[in-house]
């Protein structure tokens, strides 16, 4: 029997004694395929169908179909029906759920009560509360974009994004999707500038595909499938841990003889304590209609992954944040805890959410796919490299969308990305750009060049991606981009807003230049070539092949000019550049207020984050490792003075552990104090300012005081230190 003397035995004795969860709809007798569950709870498209008159039906889906505007007089009509079916699913209450500039989702109940004649109670959902909400916004942050007499906020239905029924516990609440600005109608969210650069994607995608005389597409979206990495730690062991609790990392803890050395996690045979867990929150994901496809054991220890199936961008990114919530609360019953953070242990794999991304048109052509013809290839390559010249382009802007505390700890630390944004085309794609790039022969046989150039079919393409580079920040991956350096905690929206806007302003760009060869005279092909040809050359820098992780890269990257921004503050600063500003505009993604309101509040989410670290890391050691580290020097020094006085000598060699005890508190006690001093200096610096030394001063300072704790871990009795200890989280929970 352990000695369950310090909290972090008791925690060990409770994770001991653990048992499965069975997972209630498995247990019913009634289990139904995944098809018979999936988006139960959602306001469907065969629910509409079924609950809307044929016209106004008919109309709800044009809007949705073509990402249009809701015509208003519909709107009662719909709310009524979305009532009735609330109703029937035993529905109270109602919100506009949203995304504030937070990174997590907001929402503000009513319930449908209202008094109708005579006073008598009943249900009522009006068209005007289903397309608006007033929330106050004055909680949330702006940017400074909303002065407090003008603290109200908006939010708007946006029917792209499918409403759906949370079921809690206790009662079951209706979610509409919306999306969330100010009085003057300025995104106060994430949501609304995603939306924009999806239209302004559309826009730039269509005239393309209309130049190669595409008549029938009327829409193109961006598709992203997003893979959500995660770590699961029992509750109990997260519990004792002030660290995990309030910042979702481990701010010390000592490296373990056992890490993932052995490579034998990943893929690995899924506990089934973790299965359950799996099985419970993928049944809580398809009621919802979120499509998630695959689980497994990643890379670390307790970590693992799943990814949905690709959905269009918008719908994508409220899904992927209803996925962490979800998995959030499906951990709690299993009694685990959810990691998201980007870094939750060090010396161990952090946790990313690679991106997947693409293009598709209204007939259901990937736009990123190569094709069968020479024809549909020359466009796939047009996609292609405009693609290349947006990261090429805007590489800063694109670092900053994915800038955060936590993927500091990850980007450039050998496990994942470097903070350098590069693209990774594989061999086939290479040899065709390098062929086009050299082929400067005239262009008038355009047909046999092409078919010459190997553009006749690209079957191989798709292959090649198999022996795909991991290290790439932006990997091709024969039919979609794979944004790989996005944080694991991270909302999707905001990185794939800038993606969106970006390569929305290089099609326009590309398609101009095109066009403008072709009133010159050019036939289609010879100029698509041509323009293709030059933007090869021009993009050529950003194109990586070898491995990201080594110095080699970070040394050629600086040569080929590249941007090499390591900390978030640099990273950030390049939302503010004249160029982003002027692409974010021009796309109509985000007005130049928008994007500085934005750089204001991740700047000010960034020193909050290190502020709460700062502050745990320095209760921690006070609080934990110096009274525990003291006990044992105590306790050394007893000991060795009974062996004094009873042998009437020194007691020799064992001195040196009291004096390592000794020398390692008194260490850790002036990094504490060293760490506190800068920290409480700069509180006054203004706010970049802040930022930079925070990167650069604060995390390295705290990071010695992290050394001392962490060298007191492997000197102080075990049964004294009151912790948690990487071992037991990793590979007991
Ligand atoms: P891989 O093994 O290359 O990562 P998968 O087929 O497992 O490929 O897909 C990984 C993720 O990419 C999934 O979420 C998947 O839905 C998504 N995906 C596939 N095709 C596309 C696409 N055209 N656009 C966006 N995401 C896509
Ligand atoms: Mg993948």
């Amino acid at each position: 029997m352990l000695n369950s003397s310090t909290p972090r035995l008791w925690a060990i004795q409770e994770v001991m004694r653990r048992q499965d969860r069975s997972v209630p709809y498995l247990q019913a007798g009634n289990s139904r395929p995944i098809s018979a569950i999936f988006g139960e709870n959602t306001f469907s498209t065969a629910v509409m169908q079924d609950k809307l008159p044929k016209a106004v039906y008919e109309k709800l889906q044009d809007t949705i179909r073509r990402g249009q505007k809701l015509d208003r007089s519909i709107a009662d009509v719909v709310a009524h029906a979305v009532k009735e079916w609330a109703l029937e699913k035993h529905v109270t209450h109602f919100c506009h759920w949203f995304q504030p500039m937070t990174g997590l989702t907001a929402e503000k109940h009513d319930s449908f009560l209202t008094f109708g004649e005579h006073g008598v109670p009943i249900e009522r959902f009006s068209g005007g509360q289903l397309i608006q909400g007033e929330p106050d916004a004055s909680s949330f942050p702006s940017g400074g974009m909303r002065t407090t007499f003008e603290a109200r906020g908006y939010t708007a239905w946006d029917p792209s994004s499918p409403i759906f029924i949370v079921e809690g516990t206790n009662g079951r609440t209706l979610c509409v999707p919306s999306v969330f600005i100010s009085y003057h109608g300025e995104a106060l969210d994430k949501k609304t500038p995603l939306l924009r650069s999806m239209r302004a994607l559309n826009d730039a995608a269509l005239k393309v595909l209309r130049l190669f005389g595409n008549a029938t597409a009327f829409r193109v979206v961006p598709t992203v499938g997003p893979e959500q990495e995660y770590f699961l730690i029992d509750r109990a062991f997260a519990a004792l841990r002030p660290d995990l609790l309030s910042t979702g990392r481990t701010l010390i803890g000592a490296r373990p003889p056992k890490g993932q050395q052995l490579e034998d996690h990943y893929f690995g045979s899924i506990k089934s304590r973790v299965q359950a867990f799996m099985v419970e929150s993928e049944y809580e994901l398809y009621k919802l209609g979120i499509p998630v496809k695959t689980r497994h054991n990643e890379v670390a220890p307790s970590q693992f992954e799943c990814a949905p199936i690709f959905e269009e961008a918008n719908v994508a990114a409220d899904h992927n944040q209803m996925v962490m919530e979800i998995m959030r609360q499906v951990a709690r019953r299993h009694d685990f805890t959810l990691l998201l953070h980007e870094k939750p242990f060090e010396g161990i794999n952090g946790s990313g959410k690679h991106n997947n991304w693409s293009m598709m048109d209204s007939d259901g052509k990937n736009l990123l796919e190569p094709g069968k013809s020479p024809r549909e290839n020359l466009q796939f390559l047009v996609f292609l490299c405009a693609t290349l010249r947006a990261v090429h382009q805007r590489a800063g802007v694109l670092r900053a969308a994915i800038a955060s505390s936590g993927n500091d700890h990850r980007l450039g630390a050998n496990e994942a990305p470097p903070a350098i944004i590069s693209v990774y085309l594989g061999d086939q794609l290479n040899r065709i750009l390098d062929a086009i790039e050299k082929n400067v022969d005239d262009v008038r046989d355009s047909e046999e060049r092409l078919i010459r150039l190997g553009l006749s079919n690209l079957p191989d393409v798709q292959q090649d991606y198999t022996d795909r580079n991991r290290t790439s920040p932006f990997a091709f991956t024969g039919n979609k981009f794979e944004f790989r350096a996005v944080g694991s905690s991270a909302a999707v929206a905001l990185p794939m807003m800038v993606l969106n806007a970006a390569v929305s302003e290089a099609l326009e760009d590309v398609r101009a230049r095109i066009q403008q060869q072709m009133e010159m005279g050019q036939p289609l092909e010879s100029a698509v070539m041509g323009i293709v040809r030059g933007l090869i050359t021009e993009t050529k820098a950003i194109r990586f092949e070898g491995n990201n992780y080594t110095d080699e890269w970070v040394a050629e990257a600086e040569r080929r000019g590249l941007l090499n921004l390591r900390r978030t503050p640099e990273a950030l600063a390049q939302f503010v550049t004249p160029e982003a500003i002027g692409m974010l505009t021009k796309t109509g993604s985000l007005t130049e207020q928008e994007v500085r309101a934005r750089y204001y509040v991740y700047v000010e989410r960034y020193l909050k984050d290190i502020d709460i670290e700062v502050e745990t890391l320095l209760d921690l050691a006070r609080t934990h490792v110096l009274p525990a580290a003291m006990q044992h020097q105590m306790l050394l020094a007893q000991s060795l003075d009974a062996v004094v006085r009873a042998k009437g000598s020194g007691p020799g060699p064992q001195y040196a552990y009291l004096d390592a005890c000794i020398e390692e508190i008194n260490r850790l006690t002036e990094r504490i104090e060293l760490l506190e001093g800068l920290w409480r200096e700069l509180s006054g610096t203004e706010e970049r300012e802040r930022a930079t030394r925070y990167a650069y001063d604060v995390v390295p300072s705290m990071h010695a005081v992290r050394q001392s704790c962490d060298r007191l871990e492997t000197m102080v009795a075990d049964t004294l230190w009151p912790l948690p200890k990487y071992p037991e989280m990793l590979f007991l929970s």
